[in-house]
């Protein structure tokens, strides 16, 4: 069966378990992308919610990578386009990182811890408590808006699993309220919002590659884009079987990545629409 050759013309790489754990990069990881920007873009999608790009591109390169400055957005810098576009100088009850809290002061909203809030973003908040809980449950009863920064549920930190900004998300859906907006993979809003930003108007033509079934592969598919697996970080085997969006491509790691890989990909038939199941996966072992 023939089909439309589509190449890839960018590579929309995830961060964490993809080019680094911790602040060890994979072993690899640097080489492969610094050589495969060589052939097509790359740029850097992280559903990090704490953190904005600035920060990360400064530890990408302290890790060896090739980045400019404008090539790695993360949940943070999404949550602070969205509320400066949609709630600016709005009330905001901040149940997030304290980085991110002071980068929403310093957009114009005004920080409160009381349900006089308008806005309520949620991500990782270190500081959670039933005190801390109770004025943002009283103000979304007021009708205040719900943020999420994304829905992970957990990380890999240095010494193992860690709870997630889904964890803290999933707060608020057990008091009974849905997030208004989710910022980070694999809401489509986000995916779009980040391709916007880097002027990439076909998503077909992109590759997401990511260490999450959940996330990065997900978000390959609500954009109808391929996408490929790495097993260098959260999803498993077992995970890969049950999970219904299927990654194009499964390969150990980054380093595995070559230019004759791409090329080989553009062959594959895209996922077939948007929302619909993806293409079984295509395992490359002979990539890289
Ligand atoms: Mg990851």
């Amino acid at each position: 069966m023939s089909a439309e050759r589509v190449p890839v013309k960018w590579v929309i790489f995830d961060l964490d378990g993809t080019l680094y754990r911790g602040k060890t990069a994979i072993p690899g990881a640097a080489a492969s992308v610094n050589h495969l920007r060589q052939h097509v873009s790359c740029r850097f999608l992280s559903n990090n919610g704490e953190r904005q790009a600035q920060d990360l591109e400064e530890r990408l390169r302290g890790l060896g990578f090739r980045i400019e400055a404008g090539d790695v957005a993360s949940s943070a810098d999404l949550v602070l386009e969205y509320v400066g576009e949609h709630h600016p100088s709005s009330r905001v009850l901040a149940l997030t990182s304290e980085h991110l809290a002071h980068a929403l002061e310093a957009r114009g909203c005004t920080l409160v811890e009381d349900e006089s809030a308008e806005l309520i973003v949620v991500g990782v908040d270190r500081r959670l408590s039933r005190p801390r809980l109770t004025p943002a449950l009283r103000a979304a009863l007021n009708g205040a808006t719900i943020i999420g920064t994304n829905e992970d549920p957990t990380f890999p930190g240095e010494c193992g699993m860690k709870p997630a900004a889904g964890a803290f998300v999933g707060i608020f859906r057990g008091m009974g309220f849905e997030p208004h907006r989710l910022c980070g993979k694999p809401s489509e809003w986000a995916v779009r919002e980040a391709l916007k930003r880097w002027e990439i108007d076909d998503p077909t033509a992109c590759l997401f590659v990511g260490d999450n079934l959940r996330t990065d592969i997900a978000a390959a598919v609500v954009v109808g884009a391929r996408s490929a697996l790495v097993r260098s970080g959260v999803s498993n085997e077992a995970e890969l079987t049950e999970s219904e969006a299927k990654p194009t491509l499964v390969i150990d790691s980054v380093a595995d990545l070559s230019p004759d890989c791409l090329e080989e990909l553009a062959e594959v038939p895209l996922p077939a629409a948007p929302h619909v199941r993806a293409r079984p996966i295509r395992q490359e072992a002979q990539c890289g």
